[in-house]
């Protein structure tokens, strides 16, 4: 099922209250949730020595919540300069923070460098040279091609932009540890929102495969393997979820053998975002307008702003209309925003009850790359956040966009080159 009952149970309650204090649209999160889920990954990877799991920063960077991942423990997976200066903020200092950028420019690695430094992970063997302190502690992210198909989100391996081909892994580790690397990890992310856990352990099989071949050619003993994040949930209510417990023992098994047969093993780090805070969050917005032409329209007060994943990926967002969770699914709707884009759409032809202006819709599972995801195309700007918090009590962790941070950005010095 989309959306825990237990998160139902303690925020629809208190949604007419919220709306009516706050104003809706919102994206509320739910302490309690994403804590039991920070923990029950833990607990399940507890047979491997030194598991950590760093929480993938762009699934949800609002810095409440990214003070809650380093409550638990967790470290910070980091792609921008702003995602390092969040993580830098709520104390993720050095080893707590992972760098996995992409195309990077020398900017963000003289960034990376700075106050304490962090875990560079490195996208290409190109790179080596181009870091300009280079570090003691090096990862690399491994791209495995035709040797794995990749998932809907990621795709295939061989068209992604991401990472070091499996002919030039060997090489990288030779001229990272040339250019004075005396620690190393080796990083990939092959999957994203994979449900199927037999994908992940496979992952896992493939990292301790090359594990063995670096320590093979160059006698390199990896510090860790990081086998990203991807971890799936279930969006749709005939969706499975994600068998975490399986997937834990078998790749805590995998972790054991190679120790018997190596007689050391490297710690395993992981990036998950989704499957942290995904369910864990919704979008509550109002029904304004209904329109009945071709097609039944449900206008919210909510648009791709503040949920950019439907019309991106075409991804199915349960919906629930407040107050009528049992009602009789009579209608077909599309719910949508006002933006000036026909993908504008929570949902299209879905089964929902009949909807009056002034009904709270509850957009389910909005808890990562949700709000994270908005734009201000169009003049539509992005929603507030709110977290409901372990004693009960709602706390605003973000204020809505003003008309006022739209112009923002023409707060300059003028500034006239006439060449
Ligand atoms: C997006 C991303 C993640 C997190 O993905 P989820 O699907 O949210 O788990 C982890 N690592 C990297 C490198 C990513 O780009």
């Amino acid at each position: 099922m989309p959306m825990s009952e237990a998160f139902k149970k303690r925020v629809f309650p208190l949604l007419p209250q919220l709306a009516a204090h706050y104003g809706t649209p919102f994206h509320i999160y739910d302490e309690a949730g994403i804590r039991a889920t920070g923990e029950r990954l833990q607990k399940a990877f507890a047979g491997i020595p030194g598991f950590r799991e760093y929480f993938a920063v762009k699934a949800l960077p609002n810095r409440r919540i990214q003070a809650l991942m380093r409550q638990m423990g967790f470290g910070f997976d980091c792609s921008s300069i702003p995602e390092l200066v969040l993580a830098r903020q709520v104390g993720g200092q050095g080893e707590d923070i992972m760098f996995t950028s992409n195309n990077t420019s020398p900017e963000e690695y003289a960034f990376a460098s700075q106050d304490g430094g962090c875990i560079l992970n490195l996208d290409d063997i190109s790179f080596i040279p181009k870091v300009p302190k280079f570090p003691e502690l090096i990862c690399f992210r491994y791209n495995p091609g035709p040797r794995r198909t990749g998932n809907v989100i990621i795709g295939n391996p061989v068209e992604a932009k991401y990472g070091v081909a499996h002919e030039q892994l060997v090489e990288a580790y030779r001229r990272a540890r040339e250019r004075g690397a005396k620690r190393f990890g080796l990083h990939t992310m092959v999957a994203s929102n994979e449900r199927d856990y037999t994908y992940i352990v496979q992952t896992a099989v493939m990292l301790l495969e090359l594990t063995a071949l670096l320590e093979k050619e160059l006698g390199i003993k990896l510090e860790f393997v990081n086998i990203g994040g991807g971890l799936g949930i279930p969006y749709r209510p005939d969706h499975l979820p994600l068998d975490l417990d399986s997937m834990a023992q078998e790749i805590t098994a995998l972790f054991d053998t190679f120790r018997k047969e190596h007689g050391w093993a490297p710690k395993m780090l992981m990036e998950s975002g989704r499957f942290i805070t995904g369910p864990h969050g919704c979008l509550v917005t109002t029904a304004i307008n209904s329109k009945d032409t071709y097609r039944k329209y449900i206008g919210v007060d909510a648009c791709m702003s503040a949920l950019m994943r439907p019309a991106l990926y075409d991804a199915y967002h349960h919906i629930d209309v407040l107050g009528k969770e049992h009602a009789h699914k009579s209608e077909f709707y599309d719910v949508v925003g006002s933006l000036c884009e026909n993908n504008d759409k929570f949902a299209v032809q879905r089964d929902l009850p009949a909807i009056n202006d002034g009904d709270i819709l509850v957009i389910h599972d909005t808890g990562a790359h949700g709000h994270a995801m908005g734009f201000q195309y169009n003049g539509r700007l992005r929603p507030k956040e709110l977290l409901l918090r372990l004693d009960g009590s709602v706390e605003l962790i973000r204020r809505a966009e003003t008309v006022e941070d739209y112009f923002i950005t023409y707060n300059f010095a003028p500034d006239v080159l006439k060449p």
